[in-house]
């Protein structure tokens, strides 16, 4: 067993988890047996770090002088200040002809909030990366380090001043932009040296209910899939009224899977159609960007031709009404067996390419997050096509099934009214998300977690058999309303998608360009991570907007059920849940990512998700 490095009480530098910051901490105390120091920084925070987030404050070299052009931060600002403007900003001539006091008196102001600012950094990087010259431009200085390590900055502010820098950079008009272009470069310094020093390490802290957790819930993921299935095709779908259990033999069909098979490789072959741009995903952690072709909306329309097509040629598509456990089934069989295909692959793929949510070392819980981020074969990326394709689109195909279904049943000339208003709503979701399909290469599914049973069977199986609930107990259970009713849950559906839409749509442009003159009336807290978190706006009324509107839409698609049974109501509550958890986890990633100024954020926006409740 190796012995401890650090004795208790002694002050040293600790690195701030998810980061490339180091702070002054005391270590507090050590688990032999998990090998953690529980160290206390300035502020009180107390954290578990392990031997290598710990360094000894000799092994920090401190800076030559402040006034060298050498510091990163400075470097940064410089460049941007030569910088050609964004729209949004005056030009410079402009502004150089605004009195030279006032340039003389913004550049010191702004040397104090650079300064300050690198003061938060302490960046940590190897002599022995070229990498080096990438991120300053003086080898010499980081050759000269023996010990593995420069510390650009010395001096850790104490927290009062942080905050006050902070207050000085955040909440200003976002008309002055030239700020803003300067924290957002060294945003772009900060993210290359974080993928220069990262690698993924093992996920620590499990989520889902650790290994017992993740292994129940592959066994109750589908179990729910099928009682919801069988209760929704029951004549009295009461929550106490359990369905009889079909025969096994019943569940399956080859041709139902070959139609499956055959759905599931059609969209593969849209996916790959040299349409549509390619665009960039976001930074891996060795610093890659993997590339990503933009098609989705493309493929749909082709889609809704092939349907199209069918139905001209007299294809029953209640076919797939008629067999929708034994569809249900194939596309579990299929999750299932892709799951264990990818679990298998990942197992040979480099340690830089596993989940940073999903690499715990644990089968059971690497096997259900996912264990690889981004799993391709080729330039086909596995986990990005599963999200917004074969689950989605078939979503829209189940509807419309059941729209024919109901017609088909009950010998209508038109679809009932709660019908159409279930359709048209999902069919908006979905073609706004394939719409805005860029968006989700910002989203956790992509950037944190992997690709394993929980995203296949989410989106295989859960999406497309479980959001269809609503149309499917339509066509069993038929419900009346009136206009006035099917009006107001549309203005419902509307509010719902408006705050969903414009919350994605701010926060997707301001990650994309920062500098974005549409968004000049915003204001935001930046972090140390150059990053800058809105505090006004939609992100301003509550931490996760998007998730209200979402919440507010799926209320819109269980209403047209009417009130008679709960079951169509379980897509809500569902979600509901869903999204609190999900809003949990997010909130722990960003309080690892940005520390302090997070924790500014939470202040400045107290609600999560629901506005004075939550
Ligand atoms: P979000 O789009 O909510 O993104 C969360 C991220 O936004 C954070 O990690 C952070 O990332 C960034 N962020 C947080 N606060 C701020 C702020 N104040 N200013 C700027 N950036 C901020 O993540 P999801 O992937 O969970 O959701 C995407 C959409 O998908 C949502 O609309 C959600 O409702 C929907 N969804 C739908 C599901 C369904 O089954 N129908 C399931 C799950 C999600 P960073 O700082 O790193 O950029």
């Amino acid at each position: 067993m190796p012995s401890r490095k650090f004795a208790d009480g002694e002050v040293v530098m600790g690195r701030w988890p998810g980061s490339v910051l180091y702070y002054e901490v005391q270590v507090t105390s050590y688990d032999d047996v998990a090998h953690l120091y529980t160290v206390k920084y300035k502020d009180g925070t107390e954290l578990a770090l392990k031997e290598s987030e710990l360094r000894s404050q000799s092994s920090f070299k401190p800076r030559k002088s402040q006034s060298s052009s050498s510091s990163p931060s400075r470097r940064s600002s410089s460049r941007s200040r030569s910088r050609s403007r964004s729209p949004g900003r005056p030009a410079k001539g402009r502004r150089r002809s605004a009195s030279q006091s006032r340039e003389h008196k913004d550049d010191k102001k702004k040397t104090i909030q650079e300064t300050s600012l690198a003061l938060l950094v302490l960046v940590v990087f190897k002599p022995s990366e070229n990498n080096t010259k990438r991120y300053n431009g003086e080898p010499e200085s980081t050759e000269k380090n023996d010990t593995s390590c420069i510390i650009l900055e010395q001096k850790v502010k104490p927290d009062m001043e942080i905050k006050r820098v902070l207050e000085q950079y955040s909440l200003r008009p976002r008309k002055d932009d030239k700020k803003k272009e300067e924290i957002y470069s060294e945003r772009k310094t900060f993210v290359a040296v974080k993928s220069i020093e990262k690698a993924p390490s093992k996920t620590k802290e499990l989520e889902f209910g650790g290994r017992i957790g993740t292994f129940m819930m592959i066994f109750l993921l589908p179990a729910t899939v099928f009682y919801l299935l069988l209760m929704c095709k029951q004549d009295d779908p009461s929550l106490l009224n359990f369905p009889p259990l079909p025969p096994l033999e019943s569940l399956w069909d080859g041709r139902v899977f070959g139609v499956f098979l055959l759905w599931f490789f059609l969209q593969a072959i849209f996916y790959l159609l040299p349409i549509g741009k390619v665009v960039e995903g976001l930074p891996l952690s060795n610093g890659r960007k993997l590339q990503y072709r933009i098609n989705g909306f493309y493929a749909f329309i082709l889609t809704a031709a092939a349907i199209g097509i069918l139905l001209y040629f007299q294809f029953e598509l209640h076919y797939l009404y008629d067999h929708f456990m034994q569809f249900a089934v194939s596309a579990a069989v299929f999750s299932l067996a892709l799951s264990i295909y990818l679990y298998v692959r990942s197992l040979k793929a480099p340690e830089e390419e596993l989940a940073p949510g999903g690499n715990s070392g644990y089968f059971i819980y690497d096997f259900f997050t996912g264990h690889e981020l981004n799993p391709r074969i080729g330039s086909f990326d596995l986990k990005y096509f599963c999200e917004l394709r074969p689950g989605l689109m078939g979503w829209v195909v189940i509807n419309l099934a059941m729209l024919l279904a109901e017609m088909k049943i009950h010998n209508l000339s038109m679809p009932s009214l709660s019908m159409i208003l279930v359709n048209s709503f999902q069919l908006l979701y979905v073609v706004d998300a394939l719409w805005n399909e860029e968006a989700v290469l910002t989203t956790m599914d992509i950037t944190h977690d992997g690709f394993g049973f929980m995203l296949a069977f989410g989106d295989l199986v859960w999406v497309p058999f479980v959001y269809s609930l609503q149309a499917f107990y339509l066509v069993g259970h038929p419900t009346t309303i009136t206009w006035p009713v099917a009006a107001a849950i549309t203005v419902l559906n509307c509010i719902g998608y408006y705050i969903f839409r414009s919350a994605n749509s701010q926060k997707n442009n301001f990650r994309r360009n920062p500098a974005d003159p549409k968004l000049a009336n915003l204001k935001f807290i930046p972090t140390a991570t150059g990053k800058g978190l809105l505090v006004t706006g939609w992100w301003g009324f509550v931490r996760h907007p998007n998730y209200l509107g979402d919440i507010i839409m799926a209320l819109a698609w269980s209403l047209p059920c009417g009130f008679n049974h709960i079951l169509p109501y379980f897509y809500v509550i569902y979600f509901i849940c869903l999204l609190v958890h999900r809003e949990a986890r997010d909130e722990h990633h960003c309080k690892q990512k940005y520390g302090l100024a997070w924790e500014r954020y939470c202040q400045r926006v107290p609600y999560r998700i629901f506005p004075y409740i939550y």
